[in-house]
């Protein structure tokens, strides 16, 4: 069945916007071929927001040859101070749609308006500085003695394929399309099936912003159909995911075959440390936001709550209070922190780990149901009198729910927080800044943050430990993973004359 290419979605503000339905490639928006539509669902009513095409195996294929004739073409050879331009560009045109992109976020996603907002606003900043990389990217000159020449250059790897999540959609599509634009590659990114609107919108400002038609290609799409062709196609050279641990062991297996590059940036069971030391109220603050920020589904949720024995009851309590003061509810409403959960899948697994955990017997301090009726909400959720074995504590939740275990020393906390497949981030509490530092040290995690939690900057990289990923984002070190190291030998003879 065929849709309009653009379809009036009115927001809760009372703004009526175009949102464009059709794939994104080489420069417009498309029908697939074949025709195939899929319905998106608002987490915060249940209702149909639109359909939008769907890709299947024939429009990858179309869609990599336009990205290989783009990269081939232009974008990989271009003057680095054009690509800059570009992104610069596209910074300032989100900006300038920030609101609208925020409100379409909320819709798709069912996070607050206020965590949507936090997220815009870091994706402009991250796009302005990988704007700011691209004409900043170094080889070397290496002595190798008067016979020769040796210099390296880094080259872009071609097109890549990028696969993300839908907890963060468009910041996850920043975090991929910066890096890999800012080096001279070109990319074919499907957005995760559940939340594809704000890539699709933000396709038109890709085009106004001058980047090239075919640089950038956006696929909705599902995984399991689609994702395949993308692991497996011979003209695409790198893939790049965020997702679930599962679907990123599956990934590197697909991509064996044709050797890609593969990074990915996996879930997590992070650990929040709080030494009896610590600005306790602020401690409090920070583990709830660790947490409870963007409705717990962060990879890198401080889901695993460690209070000092001397300390813990007091802190316990306070937590309570505190989770039980967050407005939870409709993202739209004024001072709600906490939206809806993205789908149906993701309240019933959630509300699945509350029955897990009080199976085990730990026992819900606050919170352990849904709340109201429609759209996907569930309350702020604390699990205390848990032990290190039980499942709540081991795997991820990916939702507003936490379990608070009890420490006395130091070298007690730090086997408790290591004892994880994963090693996404950590947090750690107290005023002593040699404590902080040894703590930090010793604790195996891509991110550690200090006195403070789900703290990005665009310039500080983020990544995993063990399975929680390979690779990092942001900072000069998302630089790495979209180019390669050329060397250069060139024999010198002594001129004669
Ligand atoms: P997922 O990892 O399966 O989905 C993420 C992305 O991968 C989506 O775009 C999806 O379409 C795609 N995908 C799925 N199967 C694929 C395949 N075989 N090949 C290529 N791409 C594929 O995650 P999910 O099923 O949506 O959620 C399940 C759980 O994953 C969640 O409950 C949560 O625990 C975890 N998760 C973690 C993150 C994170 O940022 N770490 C993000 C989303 C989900």
């Amino acid at each position: 069945s065929s849709i309009p290419l653009k379809v009036p979605i009115t927001l809760p503000s009372g703004v009526t916007y175009e949102q464009p339905t059709g794939l994104f490639i080489g420069g417009q928006f498309v029908p697939s071929r074949q025709h195939k539509t899929f319905e998106v669902i608002n987490p915060s009513t249940e209702e149909e927001i639109t359909h939008v095409y769907e890709a299947r195996v024939d429009d990858v294929d179309v869609a990599v040859a336009a990205a290989k004739h783009a990269f081939e073409d232009s974008w990989s050879t271009a003057d680095p101070e054009f690509r800059a331009r570009c992104l610069y560009k596209l910074a300032d045109l989100v900006e300038q749609h920030a609101e609208i992109l925020a409100s379409i976020e909320s819709l798709d996603n069912g996070k607050s308006l206020l965590c949507s907002r936090g997220d815009v606003d870091l994706v402009s900043k991250y796009l302005r500085s990988c704007a700011g990389w691209a004409d900043k990217m170094f080889g070397r000159t290496i002595e190798t003695g008067s016979t020769h020449f040796s210099y390296t250059r880094r080259e872009p790897l071609g097109v890549c394929a990028q696969i993300i999540p839908w907890n963060f959609p468009l910041l996850m599509w920043s975090w991929k399309l910066g890096p890999a634009l800012a080096t001279g590659n070109t990319v074919v990114l499907k957005p995760a099936e559940a939340t594809p609107l704000s890539a699709l919108y933000a396709s038109q400002l890709v085009q106004e912003a001058g980047i090239p038609a075919g640089v950038v290609n956006i696929l909705p799409g599902f995984g399991k159909l689609i994702g395949e062709r993308l692991c497996t196609h011979k003209d695409i050279k790198k893939v790049a995911f965020t997702g679930s641990t599962a679907t990123g062991r599956h990934i590197m297996r697909t991509a064996a075959d044709t050797i890609k590059k593969v990074t990915l940036e996996l879930g997590g069971k992070s650990p929040n440390i709080v030494f009896a030391d610590a600005d306790l109220d602020k401690a409090v603050r920070t583990i709830a936001f660790g947490i409870f920020f963007n409705s717990g589904e962060v990879c890198c949720a401080g889901s695993r709550v460690y209070v000092q024995d001397t300390v813990y009851e007091e802190v316990l309590q306070k937590f309570k209070e505190y989770a039980e003061s967050l407005k939870v509810g409709d993202p739209f409403e004024e001072g709600v922190f906490q939206g809806a959960q993205t789908s149906q899948m993701q309240i019933d697994k959630i509300l699945d780990y509350v029955e897990i955990g009080q199976g085990e017997g730990a026992r819900v301090v606050t919170g352990g149901e849904r709340l109201g009726d429609k759209g996907y909400f569930v309350k702020p959720t604390i699990f205390a009198d848990v032990t290190e074995d039980m499942r709540v504590v081991k795997e991820e939740i990916f939702g507003p729910v936490v379990t608070v275990s009890k420490f006395s020393t130091v070298n007690e906390v730090i086997e408790m927080a290591n004892d994880s497949e994963y090693g996404l981030a950590a947090g750690i509490h107290t005023k002593d800044v040699n404590k902080a530092i040894d703590v930090s040290n010793r604790v195996k995690a891509g991110t550690i943050w200090i006195n403070t939690y789900n703290d990005f900057h665009q310039s500080v990289p983020f990544g995993g430990f063990g399975q929680s990923g390979i690779g990092r984002e942001m900072g000069a070190e998302a630089l790495d993973n979209y180019t390669q190291v050329k060397a250069v030998r060139m024999s010198i003879d002594r001129a004669e004359r």
